[in-house]
C-alpha cells in the first residue's frame, strides 16, 4: 500500500520505516524542514537503536522516502497515519491541535478512497472530531471521497522501539466497518503472521485503552516507590520487596523497580491528560492524581538524600551519571535528572554530568552545567556521584578505582543498580531508594 506518515519524531519514524520494512511504500512527513533534510542525507535526528541501519536499507531499497510536502503525500496515499506530537496544553490536557491540523489538510487534498489512521495519543472522542473536521473539508471543495477515520494507538518504547514496532504484545485498532478493520489487517498482515495479537474495537475504547495501559504502568511504578520509602523508614529493602512481590504470576516481575520516578514525553502527559478527559466526564481518578503526586515527590527524592549527607550543597561538586529520562535514548523530556539539577544549581553545588547519548539535549537545557566525555571523567575530584539514568555501561564499574579519583565518598544510587556491600567495601557511602544496605538481595537487571 502507498503510505502517508505524518510528523517523524520517535514514533513516525520508527512507524514509517518498519511499515516499509514489512514492503509497503512509505513516504514520511514533516513541518521540520531541518529533520527532512537530515533523514534525506542518511543521517537520523534520534538516538533509537537499530533504526539507523533500517532507514538506510528501506531507502536504498526505494520504499521509504522523505518529504516536507504533506499535501502531495497525501494526494497519493492509500492510507494516512498521524504521528504528530500531542504534548502537554497549559491546562494538563492533550494539545491536539497538530491531530485537527492534518485532519484539515487530509480532507483538503485526499484524493481516492483513503484511511485516516491516528497513531498520536489523544483523548476520547477525537476520532470523532477528525471526522468532522474531515467531513467538512470535502464538503467545502465538493468532493465525495470515502475516507475512515480509524484509532490505532501506539505502544512502541523508546529504546526499543524497533523490535516493539516489528514484534508488538497487540495491535490494538478502533474502527467502525468491517472494510476498516480489513484494510488495517492487510497493512499489518506480516506482523500478525508472527504472532502478534490484532485487537479489534470500538473507536473511543482503543483511544481509552492507550490512556489506561500508561496510566496502570505508571500506577505500578508509583506504588512501589511509595513503598520505597517505608522501606527507608522500616529498615526494609526494596530490591528484595520487588523480588518477592514480583514471583507471584498475577503481579510478574515487571515495573516494579522502585527509582527516582518515571519520566518521558508519555506517561506524565498521558497520566495527566486521562485525568482531564475524566473530570470532564465528571469523574474523579484518584488513584491517577495519587500516582502523578507520588511521582512528583519522588523526583525530588534523591536531592533531599544529597541535601541532608552533604549539607551544605554549596561548593561541592556532585557527578552525574545519567541524564536521559530512561536508557538506550536520548530523550530528556520530563526527565527526572532536570528537577535534581536544577535543585542541586539552585543550592550552589558544581554538577558534573555525563551521559552516552543524551549530552545534546541536556546541553540545551542546562547550557552552563559541565560535561564530562566519559563516566570515570566526570568522577574525578568529585565530592559525591549520583546515578540518575541506569545505563548499562554504569552497571559493571570499578568502585576502588572510583574512590580514587573521587573527592569525596557518597555514592547515590537513584536506580538501585548497585550493590550496596560492593560498594561499602571500597570504603564508600552508599544511597539507594529503600535500600537496607545490609540485606543480600542482589539488583538484578530488568
Ligand atoms: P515527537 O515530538 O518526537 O514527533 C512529533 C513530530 O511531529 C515532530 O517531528 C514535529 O515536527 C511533527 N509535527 C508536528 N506538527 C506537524 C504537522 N502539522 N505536520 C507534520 N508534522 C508535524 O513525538 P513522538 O514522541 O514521536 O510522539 C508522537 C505521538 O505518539 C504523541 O502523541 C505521543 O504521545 C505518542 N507516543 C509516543 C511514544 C514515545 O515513546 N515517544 C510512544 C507511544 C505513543
Amino acid at each position: 500500500m502507498k503510505i502517508a506518515v505524518i510528523g517523524t519524531g520517535y514514533v513516525g519514524l520508527t512507524t514509517g520505516t518498519c511499515l516499509s520494512e514489512i514492503g509497503h511504500s512509505v513516504v514520511c512527513c514533516d513541518i521540520d524542514a531541518k529533520k527532512i533534510a537530515l533523514l534525506k542525507s542518511g543521517a537520523i535526528p534520534i538516538y533509537e537503536p537499530g533504526l539507523e541501519e533500517l532507514v538506510r536499507r528501506n531507502t536504498q531499497a526505494g520504499r521509504l522516502h522523505f518529504s516536507t510536502h504533506v499535501e502531495s503525500a497525501l494526494r497519493d496515499a492509500d492510507a494516512v497515519f498521524t504521528a504528530v506530537g500531542t504534548p502537554p496544553a497549559a491546562d494538563h490536557r492533550a494539545d491536539i491541535s497538530a491531530v485537527l491540523a492534518v485532519a484539515k489538510l487530509f480532507g483538503a487534498f485526499c484524493e481516492k478512497t483513503c484511511l485516516f489512521i491516528n497513531k498520536s495519543t489523544v483523548p476520547v472522542g477525537t476520532a470523532d472530531r477528525c471526522h468532522e473536521i474531515v467531513t467538512r473539508a470535502l464538503a467545502e471543495r465538493n468532493a465525495s471521497i470515502q475516507f475512515s477515520v480509524i484509532s490505532n494507538p501506539e505502544f512502541l518504547r523508546e529504546g526499543t522501539a524497533v523490535q516493539d514496532t516489528l514484534k508488538p504484545d497487540r495491535i490494538v485498532v478502533g474502527a467502525d466497518s468491517s472494510e476498516a478493520f480489513a484494510a488495517m489487517r492487510n497493512i499489518y498482515q506480516p506482523i500478525i503472521e508472527k504472532g502478534s495479537v490484532f485487537f479489534e474495537t470500538d473507536i473511543r475504547s482503543a483511544e481509552l485503552i492507550k490512556y489506561a495501559s500508561n496510566a496502570l504502568l505508571a500506577t505500578k511504578i508509583s506504588f512501589m516507590n511509595e513503598l520505597s520509602r517505608l522501606c527507608d523508614a522500616v529498615g526494609a529493602d526494596i530490591i528484595s520487596v520487588e523480588g518477592g512481590v514480583g514471583l507471584d504470576a498475577r503481579i510478574g516481575r515487571r515495573f516494579l523497580h522502585a527509582g527516582i520516578g518515571y519520566g518521558g514525553s508519555c506517561f506524565p502527559k498521558d497520566v495527566d491528560a486521562l485525568i482531564a478527559t475524566a473530570h470532564d466526564a465528571a469523574i474523579n481518578l484518584t488513584i491517577a492524581a495519587a500516582v502523578q503526586s507520588v511521582n512528583d515527590e519522588q523526583k525530588l527524592l534523591l536531592l533531599a538524600k544529597m541535601r541532608q549527607l552533604l549539607a551544605p550543597l554549596k561548593g561541592k561538586t556532585i557527578a552525574l551519571w545519567g541524564l536521559s529520562f530512561k536508557p538506550k535514548t536520548d530523550d530528556m523530556r520530563e526527565a527526572p535528572s532536570i528537577p535534581i539539577i536544577d535543585g542541586l544549581i539552585a543550592d550552589g553545588a558544581r554538577v558534573v554530568a555525563y551521559d552516552p547519548v543524551a549530552r545534546d539535549n541536556a546541553q540545551k537545557i542546562f547550557p552552563t552545567i559541565m560535561f564530562a566525555e566519559t563516566a570515570l571523567a566526570a568522577v574525578e575530584g568529585a565530592d559525591a556521584l549520583a546515578l540518575l539514568t541506569e545505563w548499562d555501561e554504569f552497571r559493571s564499574v570499578d568502585f576502588g578505582d572510583i574512590k580514587k579519583r573521587m573527592n569525596g565518598s557518597q555514592i547515590f544510587d537513584g536506580r538501585n543498580i548497585w550493590n550496596p556491600s560492593i560498594i561499602a567495601s571500597h570504603g564508600l557511602q552508599y544511597t539507594g531508594i529503600g535500600r537496607n544496605i545490609a540485606s543480600t538481595a542482589h539488583p538484578v537487571k530488568k
